[in-house]
């Protein structure tokens, strides 16, 4: 993937004493192949790369101390500004109810994600309204239904036999009357785009006057939902975008493409089909995770609304000054089993995606049942300070967690990969940190 190349180019590069032009070269290339294998649009491709590579052949990049690093940092921003640089929130109108229209292609997750947005606000003390717009699908209606009654929220619908332009309205008209903060208008989508679609999201649109018009796109269809925006944007004028399935197998080229593209901000992405699978979209945290410097933020705020905010803070200096130790991988193991599918935490930590045998562990169970039986085993002060762990405490811990020298080395491994990976991350927080400062 994506992911994977992109680490592999910027690895070269940081682990590089002096760097080339050559090598800046070699390593804008392979950036280009990765980014058009990603699906991303070709024109975008070519101003990125011709952007970093400006930029990266700088004398200030290559005379500085550490210009792999440099380098990396420059590709890290290029990255973010491609995707907006700054977090788009969501509007909120002067006087409720703040209206958001839903729109997109059949099958894109606009009614999933009506549900979504409803649990988000939810979380934020905010009453919706979901209004029932899709009348041509069969059991659409239902659908939002079963999605109210979940969310206990109210869903304002006149079957299917009325305008969409009418439930719109009077779906309005309700909202005010029960003086809920948002009100949120599932329309119809097509299989394409079609001009009957989208003359009726244009009455509508007319009827209600929305604060937010959001496009709702299949993050999996690549290029065409950067087309898709693209004819959207042209024909209602959109305020935001929501990419969806980014949890699925996407090669990343939609991300990175539509906002340059259409020039509006992607808000929101998806990240699965439970209505708590919604994320603001922040740029900068996605080229982060893209070039495998992992997504602390991320992380830190899910735990902060899974877990209790003293732990997440305790760990966010860890991470910080490097005094991450085995308690706290465990402690860390355990709420992550209880925040989410594994495999995506992990991807947040920094580095975890190029470690491979991280990586397997991900996805099994098992062995994560293991990992804790070998952190159990150990004594407090083995657990403090694991580069003391001799070949004696490795068979005891072995032993005594019923598994092999083997299984310990590679923990051990592994646990020093990662802290290595913390430090240079927080190093270049760090510098980047400084660079503001002084702007
Ligand atoms: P609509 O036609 O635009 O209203 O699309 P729906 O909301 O009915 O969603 C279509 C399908 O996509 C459903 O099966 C959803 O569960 C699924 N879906 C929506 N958003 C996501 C997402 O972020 N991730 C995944 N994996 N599936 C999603
Ligand atoms: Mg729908």
């Amino acid at each position: 993937g994506l992911s994977e190349r992109m680490q592999a180019v910027m690895s070269k590069l940081r682990g590089k004493g002096k760097v080339s032009e050559a090598d800046v070269k070699e390593a804008t290339r392979e950036i280009r192949l990765a980014l058009l294998e990603a699906d991303v649009n070709f024109k975008v491709v070519k101003t990125f790369v011709n952007r970093v590579k400006e930029r990266a052949v700088g004398q200030e990049v290559l005379k500085s101390l550490t210009p792999g690093q440099q380098v990396v940092k420059v590709v890290n921003e290029e990255l973010t500004a491609l995707m907006g640089t700054e977090q788009a929130k969501l509007v909120q109108a002067n006087r409720p109810p703040t209206k958001i229209m839903m729109v997109g292609l059949q099958g894109a997750g606009k009614t999933t994600t009506s549900g979504k947005l409803v649990k988000y606000l939810q979380k934020q003390n905010r009453k919706s309204l979901l209004v029932a717009g899709d009348v041509y699908r069969p059991a659409a209606i239902k659908q939002l239904q079963v999605l109210g009654e979940s969310l206990d929220t109210p869903v304002f619908s006149l079957g299917d036999q009325e305008s969409p332009v009418k439930i719109a309205e009077q779906g309005l008209a309700e909202a005010k009357q029960e003086h809920v903060d948002y009100v949120i208008f599932d329309t119809a989508g097509r299989l394409h785009i079609d001009e009957k679609m989208m003359e009726e999201l244009k009455q509508i649109r007319e009827k209600v006057q929305p604060d937010e018009i959001l496009l709702v796109v299949d993050a999996m269809t690549g290029q065409d939902a950067v087309n898709v925006a693209e004819h959207f944007n042209r024909e209602l004028g959109l305020t935001g975008i929501v990419l969806t399935k980014l949890d699925g197998d996407t090669r990343g080229g939609a991300a990175l493409s539509v906002k340059s593209v259409t020039d509006c901000p992607i808000k929101f992405v998806g990240m699965g089909e439970k209505s708590d699978a919604l994320e603001p979209f922040h740029p900068e945290r996605m080229a982060s995770r893209i070039l495998g410097m992992g997504d602390v933020l991320t992380l830190i705020e899910k735990a902060q609304s899974n877990v209790d905010a003293e732990k997440a803070k305790a760990l966010e200096r860890k991470m910080r000054t490097q005094s991450f130790t085995f308690d706290d991988f465990l402690d860390q193991l355990q709420q992550v089993r209880n925040m989410g599918p594994l495999e995506d935490m992990l991807g947040m930590l920094p580095g975890a995606g190029q470690m491979k045998g991280l990586k397997n562990m991900q996805v099994d169970e098992k062995q994560i049942g293991r990992i804790e039986a070998i952190i159990r085993s150990m004594t407090p002060y083995e657990k403090e300070h694991p580069e003391h762990i001799n070949a004696s405490r490795r068979k005891r811990i072995a032993l005594g967690s019923g598994t092999n020298v083997q299984d310990v080395n590679r923990l051990l491994k592994q646990f020093d990969d990662m802290k290595k990976m913390m430090k240079k991350f927080s190093a270049m927080t760090k510098s980047k940190k400084k660079r503001k400062g002084f702007k």
